[in-house]
């Protein structure tokens, strides 16, 4: 009677298990950037709460009055537009922004807004990104009302992880991600010995959890993982596109 019952429990245990893994872990079974992948349901976010204040253990990296802390991807000035309102914009066609600072293991808040009317569609819409490492980019897009491909819409894992629920605010609305992150770690031959991983979420939703990176993120292709330093900087991406950032802090849970 007991083994019985403990069969069951196992049975029952597998299937939730299979069932949760399946809403996220699934990636080996699309091609990447595919169309027909399923987008991510529509959750509507609750009421906006931002700015978050930095804990007291957070390095500010932006609180909209200067951009000391970060530089252009030759190590120059960044050249981002301060705008007010303790805000920065995107000065398109200048190139992405990375922090001087590297960090590996963190916890990073970004406040961040879609242009306001929006303009373009699909990939070409309010398309910017939050570069972990420089690295591993978690899509910062306008997916309010815009259809893309699944592995590419705002809070994806870009090209690997959709977001399990689409939580969008509008263009012109403040929107916030907290990242969970965890490098990855190779051995003294620059052998993988474990991916690194992302746990975000959208507005206060959780879109992405737990998830493994199969490698750096990238267009049309997957590359594998490459051993490096252990601390890179956090970058921003100009896609060509006038999105906001605000608000944006971290704090390193490797000096914890
Ligand atoms: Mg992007």
């Amino acid at each position: 009677m007991k083994r019985t019952f403990d069969i069951s429990a196992v049975l029952i245990a597998s299937v939730l298990f299979s069932s949760a893994v399946a809403a996220q872990q699934s990636m080996s079974d699309w091609p990447q950037h595919s169309r027909e992948r399923p987008v991510a349901p529509i959750v509507t976010p609750g009421a906006p709460a931002l700015p978050v204040p930095p804990p007291s253990d957070a390095i500010v990296l932006f609180d909209g009055t200067s951009l000391a802390k970060w530089e252009d991807s030759k190590g120059a000035p960044a050249k981002w537009k301060l705008i007010g309102g303790g805000a920065m914009e995107v000065a398109p066609g200048t190139g992405r922004i990375q922090t001087h600072d590297g960090f590996g293991d963190a916890q990073l808040h970004v406040e961040w807004m879609s242009p306001n009317p929006p303009k373009g569609k699909d990939q070409d819409r309010g398309n910017s990104g939050v570069f972990l490492m420089g690295k591993f980019e978690v899509q910062v897009l306008d997916s309010y009302d815009n259809i893309t491909y699944a592995d590419g819409q705002a809070a994806s894992i870009y090209g690997q992880y959709p977001p399990l629920v689409n939580v969008s605010r509008k263009p012109g609305e403040w929107q916030s991600y907290d990242i969970v992150f965890h490098r990855p770690h190779f051995d003294a031959a620059g052998k993988l010995t474990k991916p690194a991983r992302f746990t975000v979420f959208h507005n206060g939703v959780l879109v992405q959890d737990d998830v493994e990176p199969v490698g750096p993120t990238a267009n049309m292709r997957r590359p594998p993982y490459e051993a490096g330093p252990d601390r890179l900087p956090l970058g921003l991406q100009d896609h060509e596109h006038p999105v906001r950032f605000r608000n944006i802090w971290i704090r390193d849970l490797e000096k914890h």
